[in-house]
């Protein structure tokens, strides 16, 4: 080493290398030879660098911090995460949906919001979005939904037409799909948006009793968007502008925080609700189930190697600690399965061994071997078993976030409520909560999207959806792609 206090470079295997410049070879000038092993050990782990990318979600970036409880919520909730005065380390990651990874930050889409709470009770992932509702309400669709979001298979390129073609054929989007269109479709950066579950789920209390609940993360930053026309310029200049923006921030010590907040809904009271409170394309009015604040999350450290800290991430929404349950949301209820299975496939059974998904809590799982271990087991390696191995504690630890179910096996949509059309919402959004200009802004949006490649028959099929959702606006947009 020459002549400086720096560690001297190693191969994967700690021993040290004698050039960070020259391979071996047959004199200077001479053939490389094949056992040069630090060379052949750099290209290979080279070659290997990139793990597939998530399926969705695949562009964003995170940050580590903290959770702390301001509030007392202890009589909706034993969890200990939420228990007043608790402090629980954290990770969040922010994302756009449909756009690989080296896709601009600032395409209209939702966008990801996920968060690891490194509890003393095990890892609690909350996997949400920047908007409170999704496109679709069956698991089923969420396959074809994102394909249609993708890319096309001839000429691999993204296509507005498959986008509104899959929309106006499933007309519970046009929620979600107004929200995108609108204001908050482009944020101006992931500091400046909202965080929410989306889904209903379920949270008990220390006597055993149940609630359903929505939560809210409200950016104290404010709330903040781009322009179709900001966003695409920045698209071309700067792809990575979100991503640029979080790590500088942070890097600054100017620390994002949300607040946040729930919505609670007493068990008994979804059964007669004038909407079902498990379809993921509503909201529930504030009205009806006001905001309950919580807590404060605030993100002060930067990862230090994206790859290991964030690219291998793993969130879950059955990732679920005591006090906390799922709901009969069906799209709850299958992403249960979908998200483990993408990590498992992405990064190997064992990724709850990586440090980054590592509980803080101890491990006593029967779970052993596959590729990748790193926790050693010990026997006995099976349960029940009289050798002192570890022993569920049903008195302690209840399976009570369950909920009644009864019926004959079907396919077949929600049984509706009085309140549950597809539009309902949507037109609320449009009239209620948008001003004139927002409005303005939404058919200036909607029509350049449509604009951009949408054919008929699906075109016709687009402005009768807007007309669904309000009649004006739908007139608007038509006009607007007519004579525009
Ligand atoms: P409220 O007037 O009580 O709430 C309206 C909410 O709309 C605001 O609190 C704000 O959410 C959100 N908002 C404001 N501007 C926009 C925008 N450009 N795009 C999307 N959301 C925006 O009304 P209701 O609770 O009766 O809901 C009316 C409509 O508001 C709903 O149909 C839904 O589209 C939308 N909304 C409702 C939410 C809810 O949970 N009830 C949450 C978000 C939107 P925030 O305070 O979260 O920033």
């Amino acid at each position: 080493m020459a002549n400086d206090n720096r560690k001297p470079t190693t191969t994967d295997a700690g021993i040290p290398v004698s050039s960070d410049e020259h391979s071996l070879t047959v004199g200077p000038d001479g053939p490389i030879v094949l056992h040069d092993h630090y060379l052949i050990e750099q290209m290979a782990q080279f070659n290997r660098e990139r793990i597939p990318e998530r399926q969705p979600h695949a562009k964003g970036s995170g940050a580590f911090g903290r959770f702390e409880v301001t509030e007392d919520v202890s009589q909706y909730t034993k969890a200990a995460v939420f228990q007043p005065g608790t402090k629980t380390d954290m990770l969040a990651r922010f994302s756009t949906v449909a756009g690989e990874r080296g896709s601009p930050d600032t395409w209209r889409d939702p966008r990801g919001f996920s968060l690891k709470f490194y509890t003393s009770e095990g890892n609690y992932d909350m996997v949400g979005n920047n908007t409170p509702v999704f496109f679709i309400r069956d698991p089923l669709k969420f396959q074809h939904f994102i394909r249609s979001q993708k890319r096309r298979a001839d000429s691999n390129l993204r296509d507005h037409d498959m986008q509104w073609d899959f929309w106006t054929l499933s007309p519970e989007s046009a929620h979600q799909v107004t929200w995108l269109m609108g204001d908050r479709g482009i944020p101006k950066s992931w500091r400046h948006m909202n965080g929410y579950t989306s889904h209903t789920y379920m949270w008990v209390n220390a006597q055993g009793e149940r609630f359903w609940v929505k939560y809210h993360f409200k950016t104290d930053q404010g709330i903040e968007c781009l322009t179709q026309e900001e966003a695409d310029r920045l698209a071309g200049e700067d792809g990575d502008y979100h991503m640029r923006d979080l790590f500088g921030a942070i890097a600054d010590g100017n620390y994002p925080s949300w607040t946040m907040q729930v919505q609670i809904m007493p068990f008994e009271e979804a059964k007669t609700y004038r909407l079902n409170p498990f379809d993921l394309t509503k909201v529930w009015p504030h009205d009806d189930y006001p905001l309950i604040t919580v807590g404060k999350m605030t993100l002060d450290r930067n990862p230090t190697d994206n790859h290991a800290e964030i690219e291998q991430a793993a969130f879950e929404p059955n990732s679920l600690v005591p006090g906390i349950g799922l709901s009969p949301d069906k799209m709850l209820l299958a992403r249960g399965f979908s998200y483990a299975d993408a990590h498992r496939a992405r990064l190997g059974a064992n990724y709850k061994q990586i440090p980054v998904n590592a509980p803080v809590a101890p491990v006593h799982s029967y779970s052993k071997d596959g590729e990748m271990r790193i926790n050693k087991v010990s026997d006995p390696v099976y349960a029940p078993n009289s050798k002192g191995g570890p022993a569920a504690d049903p008195e302690r630890y209840p399976e009570d976030t369950t909920w009644y179910a009864d019926g004959e096996m079907v396919r077949a949509a929600y049984t509706l409520r009085e309140d549950d059309d597809d539009f309902g919402q949507a037109n609320q959004l449009v009239n209620k909560v948008m001003d004139d200009a927002a409005r303005e802004r939404l058919v200036n949006n909607v029509a350049g999207h449509i604009k951009d490649g949408v054919k008929e028959p699906v075109l016709s099929r687009v402005f009768e959806y807007w007309k669904n959702i309000d009649k004006d606006i739908g007139e608007r947009i038509e006009k607007a792609v007519k004579e525009g």
